[in-house]
């Protein structure tokens, strides 16, 4: 990445390796998630140490598929899941050390884990800052009681009113929670005063991003017996709108469509998935993007653990996937080496026929090989992307 006086400009960068794990249990199954994962109450689950048994074997067989892996040096990893703070501590510190037994790591790896409300505490905090994590997410979605209700999601109020104080006196510095918008039942403006709240702790990462309506959810169960409606699209719409405008003034760089940082906070992880970087994905449900290769794990825990990952990998494709995140970015970026590293000629022309095309429209601009969306192409994004890889 190339930073200039107020902008970063991403960059191809595909010589480090990222890693992702993925715990699969939470407290109980939200209603809308797609995410493979189980609720199993407040206890711990009783696979857990099998489980990570399980990762590092899964990393060993990795390694020994692609030995070139060795080489790369790790600047990322990722514990998502599920609900990743419901393992112990000491799971992921083993864990941590056994990647760094296996590989180098960069001197500013950033080390990320996802926290649900009801597991955050000062003395979590504390735990994972000392075993190295250096940056926490915390899932909030909202602070409104009907909305969560309606997610079905777990609330334990004290935790919910506790968050906010508990994650700006973190010794760990790079926090940013989730909220959602658009909850049929609530309004816009319980969005606004959910945000205007975290804003005013000037938290350094914001996800914003609208509810959606996936297959095979208890959700989307609901809506089609009737008993829950479908997400407020208008409101959805007048809300992505609205934020851009609203999280620059309060000093955030809009750096995805759904994603704000103040400047030098964006996740370097999920930054991987949007600009076609490798990544080491490990666990049940994970998947991971090796050599031009891809790979998906089995989204059950009992299987992942009875029987190792099998060697099975599928070529990328380049020509279309790359405009799918690529194009989710707000933030600049090298356009040209993207196209020119990643695409074949002809769909270089095609892409770069397309972008001129957008520009002219108003929909972007394009400034010595660099390549930034502006706000007017956002409703459309969806379509214009379609429109790049047809
Ligand atoms: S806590 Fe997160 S991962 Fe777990 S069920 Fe809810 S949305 Fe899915």
């Amino acid at each position: 990445m190339k930073q200039t006086t107020n902008e970063t400009i991403w960059q191809v960068r595909n010589s480090f390796l990222g890693i992702y794990v993925h715990f699969p249990y939470c407290f109980k199954k939200c209603d809308y998630c797609d995410f493979y994962s189980e609720g199993i109450g407040s206890g711990p689950a009783n696979d857990e140490m099998s489980l990570f048994s399980s990762y590092q074997k899964e990393v060993l067989e990795r390694i020994s598929h692609f030995p070139n892996l060795k080489n790369k040096t790790i600047d990322t990893v990722f514990f998502g899941g599920g609900t990743p703070s419901k393992a112990t501590t000491k799971h992921w510190e083993n864990f941590l050390h056994f990647l760094r037994s296996e590989f180098e790591f960069a001197k500013e790896t950033e080390i990320s884990i996802e926290v649900n409300p009801e597991d955050l505490s000062p003395n979590l905090l504390d735990e994972y800052a000392k075993i190295g994590i250096n940056r926490v997410n915390v899932g909030v979605q909202t602070r409104n009681p009907i909305g969560l209700e309606f997610l079905g999601r777990h609330f334990d109020k004290e935790k919910y009113d506790s968050l906010l104080c508990t994650l700006t006196s973190s010794p760990i510095k790079r926090v940013g929670i989730d909220l959602m918008y658009g909850i049929p039942g609530l309004q816009e403006s319980d969005f606004f005063s959910d945000l205007a709240y975290f804003l005013e702790a000037g938290l350094p990462h914001l996800s914003l991003y609208s509810l959606t309506l996936e297959k095979g959810t208890q959700y989307s169960r609901d809506v089609k017996d009737h008993k829950k409606s479908e997400p407020e699209e208008k409101t959805q719409s007048e809300i992505l709108l609205t934020l851009p405008e609203l999280m620059e003034k309060n000093g955030y760089r809009w750096y995805e469509v759904s994603n704000y940082a103040k400047p030098g906070f964006e996740s370097k992880h999920n930054l991987k998935y949007w600009t076609y970087e490798p990544y080491l994905g490990i666990g049940p449900g994970a998947h991971g993007f090796i050599e031009g290769s891809r790979y998906g794990n089995p989204r059950n825990a009992m299987t992942y653990q009875k029987k190792p990952p099998k060697n099975q990998y599928e070529e990328a494709t380049p020509n279309t996937e790359l405009a799918l995140t690529l194009f989710r970015l707000f933030s600049p970026f090298q356009y040209l080496e993207f196209f020119q590293t990643y695409l074949e000629l002809p769909t270089q022309t095609k892409y770069i026929e397309t972008i001129h095309k957008w520009e002219k429209q108003g929909l972007c601009s394009i400034v010595s090989g660099v390549f930034q969306w502006k706000k007017e192409a956002l409703l459309l994004l969806d379509d214009l992307i379609l429109e790049i890889t047809e």
